[in-house]
């Protein structure tokens, strides 16, 4: 057995949406497992519609979710005159002919057929043209394409994903390989560079599927062998539909910037069309999954992109990663939202560590942990309204509430979760209060929300002189909303 290379060939025309990542991913995955090559070819031969734009955003998106290529990028539109090479040898050898039949012709037959019979394929009157009238054409400067001569039978496959699939050659007519300007015909270009870069597994989307037997008719034609083929089922919208704009953010970059990690996009997509089989843990790093990735388990129907099940596998991604990698990208989004710079949070590492630590659990993405993240980075602190409404009903005992808690915490030392307990517990039994109804109108005047972690963690991490200093803040604060 060669070692496998596969390759992810993207046409640079959008960006890196995330059909494309998964495609990427599964090729990556299994040339890791077994031991080859993951190559890279930009299909730019459509010159109008490629940008470096976005050519440069597959890059970076590929490079985001930790699909690195090896060997150099392969820019198809480079390979142009191999490709014109390819053609010309096929009309050497018999299996192509020139065709000088024009666009109009070609119209105006096809009209005249579909009104006749229904449909129109190309009579292949020039493959009946000698060989001198071809060349004094030729000679003459007439525009002429090259056209693949279809040989009578069938061609088929044993997809790895689908099994065998065949189709007739009478329905595939004598098509076009390179056009008259001399650039090649989409599957000519893909076959001709297929067989240069020496790929032996063919891993796309199954839209390619009736591509499949024009290119493999063309492997033939030019003596190379067939590598395999494996064409992955489509990804379909919660509502069982294509997956599409409609269905929000479709782009890898767009969730990058949603706060969703690149490890968490990984496992997600490798669920996308492929199972390792059996019960298993949902659950994988990208070495595990490099680990277990096999063709058996790609699925042979459509997989369903839902973003649900994204965010909650970013949950769990944000649990166990190591915490010295999540603060320098909470870190990045929290130095833009303008709340802490990066300097002054390299200062506090170890303290926002722990924040980081006590937040991620009730997060499902870097942006919510940011959001939570705020009253504890804020100056002062923000009221929110609804809190207030539920947790300060009553402010002239609320008041006083405060007032206990703030003398309590004052004589408290040393600093520490166990005499806090002490504190504010003996505070509650003294007043006959549930700790609930102590924490409650706390946990507003500590962070200004009626959600956030434990009492004493919230204590903890605010630190002596904060925690009493929001005390106060807002005991003016209830002391100006009774006026
Ligand atoms: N450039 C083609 C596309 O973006 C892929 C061709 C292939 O994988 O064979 O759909």
């Amino acid at each position: 057995m060669p070692t496998p290379r596969l390759r992810f060939a993207p046409s640079p025309t959008g960006y890196l949406h995330v059909g494309g990542a998964r495609t990427a991913l599964f090729n990556w995955l299994y040339a890791r497992r077994h031991g080859g090559q993951f190559l890279l070819r930009v299909e730019d031969t459509d010159k109008a519609r490629s940008t470096d734009e976005s050519t440069r955003a597959i890059f970076e998106g590929l490079q985001w979710l930790g699909l690195g290529w090896d060997e150099e990028v392969v820019y198809q539109g480079s390979n142009v005159a191999r490709h014109g090479a390819d053609a010309e040898r096929m009309v050497a050898s018999g299996h192509a002919y020139r065709c000088f039949c024009s666009a109009f012709e070609l119209d105006a037959r096809r009209k005249q057929a579909e009104a006749a019979e229904g449909a129109f394929k190309y009579d292949r009157r020039c493959d009946r043209l000698d060989a001198a009238e071809v060349a004094r054409r030729v000679a003459a400067g007439e525009p002429s394409v090259i056209r693949f001569r279809v040989p009578e039978g069938s061609t088929g496959w044993t997809d790895l994903v689908h099994g065998d699939i065949s189709f007739p050659n009478k329905d595939i007519e004598d098509f076009v390989i390179l056009r008259s300007d001399g650039t090649p015909i989409y599957n000519l270009a893909v076959t001709s560079d297929d067989i240069a870069m020496r790929i032996t597994l063919v891993m796309r989307g199954d839209d390619h599927v009736s591509n499949t037997p024009k290119q493999i008719l063309l492997y033939r034609a030019l003596g190379a062998e067939l590598p395999q083929f494996a064409h992955l089922p489509m990804i379909h919208g919660t509502d069982g539909k294509k997956l599409s704009k409609r269905h929000g953010a479709t782009a890898v970059a767009d969730w990058q910037h949603e706060g969703i990690l690149p490890q968490a996009m990984v496992n997600f997509l490798a669920l996308l069309g492929w199972s390792p089989g059996g019960e298993f843990n949902e659950v994988m790093r990208i070495d595990e999954l490099v680990a277990v990735f096999a063709a058996d388990g790609l699925l042979r129907k459509a997989s369903v992109f839902d973003p649900k099940k994204l965010e909650w596998m970013n949950g769990q991604h944000l649990m166990t990663m190591a915490l010295g990698d999540l603060a320098p990208l909470v870190g990045r989004k929290i130095a833009a939202a303008g709340l802490m710079r990066e300097i002054e949070l390299g200062r506090r590492h170890e303290w926002f560590l722990r924040l980081l630590d006590l937040l991620r659990v009730r997060a499902r993405t870097v942006d919510d942990i940011v959001r939570l993240a705020r009253p504890f980075l804020a100056a002062t602190v923000t009221y929110d309204e609804a809190a207030v409404a539920k947790a300060w009903k009553e402010i002239p005992e609320t008041r006083a509430l405060l007032a206990a808690v703030h003398d309590a915490l004052t004589a408290c030392a040393p600093w520490e979760a166990e005499p806090l307990e002490v504190a504010l517990k003996t505070l509650a039994e003294a007043r006959g209060l549930g700790t609930g109804k102590v924490f409650g109108p706390m946990r507003v005047a500590l962070t200004g929300e009626s959600n956030s972690p434990g009492m004493f963690d919230v204590l903890m991490v605010l630190g002596r002189e904060t925690a009493l200093a929001r005390l106060t803040a807002a005991i003016s604060e209830l002391d100006r909303r009774t006026l």
